[in-house]
Order: C-alpha cells, then sequence, then structure tokens
C-alpha cells in the first residue's frame, strides 16, 4: 500500500507521517529531508546552487539513505549523519531553491520511487500524490494558517529566530513550491484534505489512520 502526505511547509506532515508509519508498520520517506540532503551538499562543497548543471549532478552522484530507528528516523548523506545539520532554515531555503530544478527532481524522484518499490509505504512532501506515486492508495493534502506554521516551526527552531522573519521564510518557500514550473505544490486531485490549524499532532494521526482504514474497509467491501 502507497499513502501518500502532500502539503505546505510546517503543515504537520512529517510529525504525522512519522508516527502514522511506526504505528501501522509502514515505511516512512521524507522526501524533503533529500532535497535537503542535496542542499546541505552544495553548501558546505561551496557548489554554485545557481549551476543547474552542477547541482543536478550532485544529486545524481551522492548517497541518500534513510536508517530507522526506535526512537527517530535518520538521513544519511554519503554514509555521514545529517538528521539535525539539514533541519537549519539556510538548508530549507536552498532546498526550495533547487528543488525548481528539472534534472534535480528527475533524479531524486527515481530515487524515492526505488525506496517505494518495497512494502507498505507512507511517503511525504509536495509532488507525491501528483508525480511520484500518481496511483497511490490513500492521498492526503495537509494545510494550516500561516501564522500557526510559523509558530510551529518557530518552536522547532527553539526559538532561535524570531516569529516575523519565520512568517516571511514560510511564506517564501510556500510561493516558490506553487509558483515552480515542475511539479509546483498542488493538491491532488483525489486527495484528502485536512486543516490543522486546530488539531493535535495526535489528532492529525488519528485522522489519516481513519483514510487508511475506510480506504481497507471500501477494498474489503469491492471484493465482497
Ligand atoms: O518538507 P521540507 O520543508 O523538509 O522540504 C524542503 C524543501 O524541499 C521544500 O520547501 C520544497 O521546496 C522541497 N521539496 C520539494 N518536493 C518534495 C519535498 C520537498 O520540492 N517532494
Amino acid at each position: 500500500m502507497i499513502v501518500t502526505i502532500d502539503g505546505t511547509s510546517a503543515s504537520g506532515k512529517s510529525t504525522t507521517a512519522k508516527e502514522v508509519a511506526r504505528k501501522l508498520g509502514f515505511v516512512y520517506i521524507d522526501t524533503g529531508a533529500m532535497y535537503r540532503a542535496v542542499a546541505l551538499y552544495c553548501i558546505e562543497n561551496r557548489i554554485d546552487i545557481h549551476n543547474r548543471k552542477a547541482v543536478a549532478d550532485v544529486s545524481h552522484k551522492i548517497d541518500i539513505r534513510f536508517e530507522f530507528g526506535n526512537d527517530k528516523n535518520h538521513i544519511f548523506l554519503n554514509n555521514k549523519k545529517v538528521t539535525n545539520l539539514i533541519r537549519t532554515e539556510e538548508v530549507g531555503s536552498v532546498a526550495s531553491t533547487i528543488a525548481t530544478y528539472k534534472y534535480v527532481r528527475r533524479n531524486l524522484v527515481e530515487k524515492q520511487r526505488e525506496m517505494g518499490r518495497k512494502e507498505n509505504v507512507i511517503c511525504e512532501g509536495r509532488d507525491i500524490g501528483t508525480v511520484v506515486f500518481k496511483d497511490a492508495d490513500v492521498k492526503i493534502y495537509m494545510d494550516a494558517d500561516l501564522i500557526e506554521r510559523a509558530q510551529r516551526r518557530q518552536r522547532e527552531l527553539e526559538r532561535t529566530a524570531d516569529l516575523q522573519s519565520v512568517i516571511e521564510s514560510l511564506k517564501k518557500r510556500d510561493e516558490q513550491d506553487k509558483m515552480r514550473v515542475e511539479s509546483p505544490l498542488k493538491i491532488p486531485e483525489d486527495a484528502v484534505i485536512i486543516d490543522t490549524t486546530h488539531l493535535s499532532i495526535e489528532d492529525e494521526v488519528e485522522k489519516v489512520i481513519e483514510v487508511i482504514r475506510q480506504y481497507e474497509y471500501d477494498k474489503k467491501d469491492e471484493r465482497r
């Protein structure tokens, strides 16, 4: 079974997807972390992020691997653990820029489809239900008010950034993600939309599991 979650930055996708995966024993694929890993590599190796060819080469040659622990999912970039290093606003912003490049997307989508070939998968990002796994069994789209999302991101950053700058950064990122030519962020046609503005993480997890259960029930019903 393939479940996709798309949506705006800091709408609750990652936290929810991770917990649903844990509860249902699914493999979790965080595609944003993959764009962030490419961004981090470029920053650390002084690759000009406006040089599309150079960045595309990076996305082709680097090795990205996830390891699923009990408490945390770790991401390895060429065998170096970068789980925390990719979580800065700088890396997020560079990720959003290089994610507009056609060949970077092509290379990462290929890696994502490869990972999705295995077992039951919950995959989260911006183009998962529309491009990566168009035929997914269950598609979810998450969104929340900008201010609420900014407050959540600020808490994640342990209040090292002021609210106004987080708002501006999220706004810019949403715009870039929705307006780009290559695989822009949009609501997949057959997605269930969840507005998480007033929901707790537990509520979000419960809602997603409900949607999955309903799908399984309908499928069984079809067979009867
Ligand atoms: O989800 P996260 O904030 O970690 O993603 C970082 C950036 O990577 C996003 O702002 C977006 O530009 C890009 N991204 C993407 N397609 C995906 C996942 C992330 O373009 N499937």
